[in-house]
Order: structure tokens, then sequence, then C-alpha cells
């Protein structure tokens, strides 16, 4: 990706395009483990009819299905009873055509999201969100999984040749999905890493003190255009992670999706951002099919 010093605003991170290079990178993997006698396999499972999952689940295979993996979706109805869940995922741990497992959140009110995860086979586990794959991200084992999202950033980061080394990030989140792993991946010494971070949330003191000190700052607090241009370092590279849906009756949906940077006035400081949508978005599912193929080749190896 190049750099464009003629821009009078902050350069633009293109995620679709990223997102769609690591995919083709994946396709090649692919296609090298198929001439082997590999087909990496992603299985999904959805329990329920929330119609966003419904519509993520069906992003991923076909997502899979293009990359040309085994992509599968497996839907059980909102009743079902947990132990049947989890007799369905230790038969996906045993099946040696299976690679990677996802169980779709959120489960139903009635199941124990926890458990459910701990179930997944951690070699299995592509989402990340297994307690050995969370370690083994922390203590830097690099056969571990992490979590699509954070690792998603990472990427962007590294193949725009954004350095991160000795930089100082903050993250404004500290959820288990989005703040943390990311936490865990930008303080890992190597590429894309050697980070110093700081970690922001809701009991933070003052965080536009923080934002303003950081040469790369990453939202995700889930808060739409919360991060504003007076908040960010001039020089500084924007990460936004939220996604949120704000009325908008000029759009023919009667939404708009937003992040939560306010784009406009970050972008005038920024030396790079971006964009909601077409930022941080498509690199989770792109991540999910490079844990997948990783999966399959340490299952192979
Ligand atoms: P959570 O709601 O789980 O976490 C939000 C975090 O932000 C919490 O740690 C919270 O602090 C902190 N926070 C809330 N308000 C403030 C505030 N005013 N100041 C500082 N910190 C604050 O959200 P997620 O991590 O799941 O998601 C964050 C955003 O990212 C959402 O918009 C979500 O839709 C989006 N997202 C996008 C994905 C994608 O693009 N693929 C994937 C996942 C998420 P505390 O812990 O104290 O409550």
């Amino acid at each position: 990706m190049s750099h464009d010093s003629t821009m009078q605003s902050g350069q633009r991170i293109d995620g679709v395009a990223v997102a769609r290079a690591v995919r083709d990178d994946v396709a090649r993997e692919v296609a090298a483990l198929k001439a082997k006698g590999i087909t990496p396999g992603l299985t999904v499972v959805i329990v329920g009819e929330d119609p966003a999952s419904q519509s993520y689940v069906k992003s991923k295979e076909k997502a899979s299905v293009e990359a040309g993996m085994k992509g599968e979706t497996i839907r059980l109805s909102e009743e079902t009873p947990q132990a049947e869940l989890e007799a369905l995922i230790d038969r996906l741990n045993a099946d040696p055509t299976v690679h990677g497992i996802l169980v779709q959140s959120p489960l139903p009110k009635h199941m124990d999201a926890n458990t459910v995860v701990r179930r997944i086979a951690p070699n299995k586990d592509v989402d990340g969100f297994h307690p050995v794959n969370v370690g083994k991200l922390l203590i830097g084992e690099k056969d571990g999984f992490a979590p699509c999202t954070p690792a998603g950033v990472q990427e962007l980061l590294v193949r725009y040749g954004i350095s991160t080394t000795g930089k100082d990030v903050v993250i404004v989140g500290r959820s288990n999905i989005v703040g943390k792993p990311m936490a865990s991946l930008l303080m890992q010494q190597g590429a894309g890493g050697d980070c110093t971070v700081t970690v922001c949330h809701s009991r933070t003191r003052d965080l536009a003190a923080h934002t303003r000190r950081a040469d790369i700052v990453i939202a995700a607090l889930g808060r739409p255009e919360s991060i504003t241009g007076d908040m960010i370092r001039p020089g500084a590279v924007v990460i936004d992670v939220g996604i949120s849906r704000v009325d908008d009756p000029t759009d023919k949906r009667g939404y708009r999706l937003v992040g939560d940077v306010h784009y406009e006035s970050a972008a005038k400081v920024a030396s790079h951002i971006t964009p909601v949508p077409g930022g941080v978005g498509p690199m989770t599912i792109a991540m999910l099919l490079k844990n997948t193929v990783r999966a399959a080749r340490q299952a192979g190896a």
C-alpha cells in the first residue's frame, strides 16, 4: 500500500482492498494444501434466528467457499438444549475434515457462552476465544489463534507499512473480543508489535489526555462518533473498530453506519484513518479464513 503525501487530510486506509489481498493469499495457500490432499474446513454453528447473526454466518460460509475451503453452516433451533450443542461440538472436534469451528454469538439466553467456548478444541478455535488461545496470545506462543478483529487491525497496520515499534498506542475499550486481545497483540515482540500500550475504558480519567498523546489510537468503545478530531494528535494513525447504526431519514434504509470516531474531524488531523464501513470490518472474515487455513496446516503437519 502506498503513502500519498500530497493529500491534505489523512490517508484513508482501505480495508476492503487489504481484506481482498489477505483472502487471495489464503486462497493460494488453500490450493497448495489441496494439492497435498488436505481441504481446509470451517464449520460455523448458529443457534436461533437472529437476523444479523444469520447474515454474518452466510458471509462466513460464502467467503470460505470462495477461498476454496469446505465451508459448512449448521443451524440449530433457538430451543436447542445446551447439551445438544456440546455434543455437536464434540463431534466436530473429532472430525478430521473440520479444521475450524466457530459458534456464532450471541447464544440464546438459556446457554452459557463460557462453557460452550471452552468445549471447542483449542486447535480448532479459529475465533481465538478459548482461554488456551487467550493465554497463548498473551505469552507470545505463535501456534494459537488471535481473535479476528484485533488481528485484522494489526494486519492493516502491517500491510500499510505503518511502523509500530516503540509507538505509543492508546486503545479505547477493554472487551475480551477487541480491546484486551488488541493490547496483547501490540505489546508482543516483533513485527506489528513492540508498542507501548495504554488501555482506556469507561472508568478512565480524562480520556482525551490519553488519546492526544498517542501515535496510534484504536477506538473500540461502541459509542458512535465519540472520538473527535480535537482528541487526536496531528499526524497520529486512527483505527476505528466501532460500528453502529444511527437513524438517518435521508438514507433509503433509514439509517447509516458510523464508527466510534467522528471521521470528518479526525481525518483532518490524522496521517492515516480507517473509514466505517470499509475499514476494520472487512478484515474480520479475512482473518477468520487466515486462522482456518493455518489450523488446517498445523493439523496436517
Ligand atoms: P463492548 O461494549 O464489549 O466494550 C466496550 C468497551 O468500551 C468497554 O471496555 C467499556 O468500558 C469501554 N467504554 C464504553 N464507554 C466508554 C467511554 N465513554 N470512554 C471510554 N471507554 C468506554 O464492545 P466491543 O468491544 O464488543 O465492541 C466495540 C465496538 O466495536 C462496537 O461498536 C462493536 O460493534 C464494534 N465491533 C466491530 C467488529 C468488526 O468490525 N468486525 C467486531 C467487534 C466489535 P468498561 O469495560 O468500563 O465498561
